[in-house]
């Protein structure tokens, strides 16, 4: 059985067109399946819209969290949740195309074991936006050592991979985790088409916050340049701390002050960003140690009734 981890936040227009586009799909190629919409803490009318189609076909589950706790968040709780033999993440907003599921599908049945989306054209975003995707992808590539522009969250799994991913205590980076993982891998491209409905909930704020977590959760190198810029600061000092002394020496002293001051304002920058950079992780550490769950699920629902969870208030990350 193939499950289909839908997130959704804010997708009210979107939930009715997606299902019935893959649905249609699955049916044709004769896929067994269930679908799996995670109702990221909208704010419109997707509970609604999920409920009512979780109450008219049994193969479709709704899992509603408590707020907002973002993407990553709801493809976990897709993950945890999905029975399937393999799972498909795609997005609501069918920029991802259901037909190339079939692809992906079939090539999961020659044994590959994580099928990868690969964008050919990012489609229509802002320009800013498509910048800062291009910084953000080569720090993080140089980083993780794999060419990550093209990939996305479009991806399916097997069974083995999705099991090794819920034990996965951390807050990580889909992409990246589901690469870091290893397995054999084969990859679709598609074109990023046109949202179908509604707007990106993505402010460039956001996205700026969502780069800088996935790469300080993937790598501390920005807290090794920061020793790294320590012992430049130390030869450029030695230098100009022989150079104070020679002119001691032959009577020059006071003329270097604006020296001084160059060195003094350089260092303390420096020392300010070095610190903001070890505050940000100290921050994360702090974040995982608290061990709070990755989201809360406040309800779930299902075709026989909607329930409301109560031992089981979270899926324990
Ligand atoms: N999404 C989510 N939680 C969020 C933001 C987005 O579950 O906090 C979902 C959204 O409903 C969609 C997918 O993530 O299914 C991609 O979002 P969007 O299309 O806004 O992002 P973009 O395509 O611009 O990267
Ligand atoms: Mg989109």
């Amino acid at each position: 059985m193939l499950s289909v981890i839908i997130p959704a936040y804010n997708e009210q227009e979107c939930i009715n067109k997606i299902y019935a586009s893959v649905y249609a799909l699955l049916d044709e190629h004769q896929i067994d399946h269930e679908f799996i919409f995670v109702n990221d803490g909208s704010t419109d009318g997707t509970y609604h819209i999920i409920r009512e189609l979780s109450a008219m076909e049994e193969s479709i589950v709704g899992i509603h969290f408590s707020r907002n706790f973002g993407k990553e968040a709801a493809i976990s709780a897709g993950l945890a949740a999905a029975s399937g033999d393999c799972a498909v993440v795609l997005d609501c907003d069918l920029q991802h195309p259901p037909e190339k599921i079939i692809e992906m599908y079939r090539l999961w049945e020659q044994g590959y074991e994580i099928v990868e989306g690969i964008k050919k054209a990012r489609g229509q975003e802002k320009r800013m936006h498509s910048v800062g995707a291009k910084f953000f992808y080569s720090v993080i590539s140089r980083m993780a050592g794999f060419d990550m522009a093209n990939s996305s969250d479009f991806k399916l799994l097997d069974r083995k991979v999705i099991n090794v991913l819920n034990q996965m205590p951390e807050r990580g980076f889909f992409r990246a985790i589901s690469y870091w993982v290893g397995y054999r891998k084969a990859t679709v491209e598609f074109d990023v088409g046109e949202r179908a409905d509604g707007e990106s909930k993505w402010s460039t704020i956001g996205l700026i916050k969502y780069a800088l977590s996935n790469i300080s959760s993937y790598s501390t190198a920005p807290m090794q340049t920061v020793t790294a810029l320590g012992f430049v600061m130390l030869m450029i000092s030695v230098i100009f701390g022989v150079w104070a002394l020679i002119d001691k020496i032959i009577g020059r002293a006071l003329e270097g002050m604006t020296t001084v001051i160059i060195i003094t304002i350089f260092i303390g920058s420096i020392i300010m960003i070095s610190l903001g950079i070890i505050g940000y992780y100290i921050a994360r550490i702090y974040e995982e140690i608290k061990g709070r769950p990755k989201y809360i699920i406040s309800s779930v629902s299902r075709k026989e009734e909607t329930y409301q969870t109560k031992e089981d208030y979270f899926i324990a990350p």
